[in-house]
């Protein structure tokens, strides 16, 4: 029996907060409580520089046993 987990975040827009290489390096602030890059503000993510993340991911219930 497969289950889903349904898994939400807050991450960088990708659409204005550009990371090169992991590295931060055209400054943009550090949000400390969503803990991602806040980007300058795009059309994508309605000007706040993040966006909201939502991922399902199958849990195989038998993996548990491992
Ligand atoms: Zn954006």
């Amino acid at each position: 029996m497969t289950r889903y987990v349904k898994a939400t975040w807050t991450d960088s827009c990708p659409g204005c907060c550009e990371l090169v290489d992991g590295q931060n390096v055209n400054g943009y602030p550090w949000d400390a409580k969503a803990k991602c890059y806040v980007g300058s503000g795009c059309k994508e993510c309605g000007y706040t520089g993040k966006r909201r993340r939502t991922f399902q991911y199958p849990v195989d219930e038998q993996e548990q046993d491992r």
